[in-house]
């Protein structure tokens, strides 16, 4: 079994034919499936998505930092309400963005800060959103790590949390790692010049990492320029596993061990 442990699925990209990558995406054996809704807009449509795919979809429930200007005073009410259903599997996608820069720093630990606490609060991991930014030294990964520090939380599970997409250093991938958080693995491990992210996710080792697409952002390699989805996952699995000297059935199996430990199993 794979698993996408990060799609938008409900994006407008799939408008004219959400079913048929559904279709194909199961037929390519990526078979369950982590929604994130990130923005309160999303949170209601995510759940109608989830419940038209009752045995291989759930949902993160959060607000990603690029929603920070549109957010409504009573938030966060609706957010622990959206928590509390049982398709939801995850608080996220949540984060520091300083590429984008979409609110101050202060604003965006504020909105991080204030969604922390819902992890312990309804027994779920969380999916960061770390994007370091422009200049050196604006390291938002190093950032959210050391904010980690004082998180309260601690699941029976293996891990706390994924960094999704991962884009840092070996040091924040230790760091995170030593905080009981997985990476995130997706296209942009495919891409020509990253080998510093290759080198990275070996050292991790297939214990620590999940799979994801990020759809319908970031398409691996083969596929540059075109909308990404789920079916792409079994190119990014295969090419993961020849990087790590395992078959194909060991990465798919080891990934999806390594999600139901963050999420649970479904
Ligand atoms: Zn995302």
């Amino acid at each position: 079994m794979l698993i996408d442990t990060h799609a938008h699925l409900n994006d407008k990209a799939f408008d004219a034919d959400r079913a048929g990558v559904m279709e194909r995406s199961l037929a390519a054996g990526v078979e369950r499936f982590v929604e994130i809704a990130c923005a309160p807009g999303d949170w209601a449509p995510g759940e109608a998505f989830a419940a038209a795919y009752p045995a291989s979809v759930r949902l993160a429930f959060g607000v990603h930092p690029e929603y920070i200007k549109d957010l409504a005073p009573d938030w966060l009410p609706g957010l622990k309400a959206c928590l509390a259903k049982p398709a939801a599997v995850a608080v996220g996608e949540i984060g520091l963005d300083y590429w984008w820069e979409p609110g101050r720093r202060d604003e965006q630990f504020a909105l991080l800060r204030a969604q922390l606490p819902l992890c312990a609060e309804s027994s779920r991991p969380a999916v960061f959103h770390a994007r370091n930014g422009r200049e050196s030294g604006q390291n938002a990964y190093a950032d959210l790590l050391a904010e980690l520090k004082g998180w309260a939380y601690s699941p029976s599970r293996r891990f706390r949390g994924v960094l999704h997409c991962f884009s840092g250093s070996w040091a924040d991938a230790k760091a995170g790692l030593d905080l009981g958080l997985a990476l995130g693995v997706n296209g942009t491990f495919t891409y020509k010049n990253n080998h510093d992210l290759r080198e990275t996710v070996r050292r991790a080792g297939a214990a620590n990492i999940v799979l994801e697409t990020d759809c319908p952002y970031l398409p691996p390699q083969s596929a540059r320029g075109r909308r990404n989805d789920p079916s792409f996952i079994p190119e990014i699995a295969a090419m993961t596993a020849g990087h790590l000297g395992l078959s194909n059935s060991q990465l798919a199996d080891r990934t999806s061990a390594n999600a139901f430990d963050l999420f649970g199993e479904f």
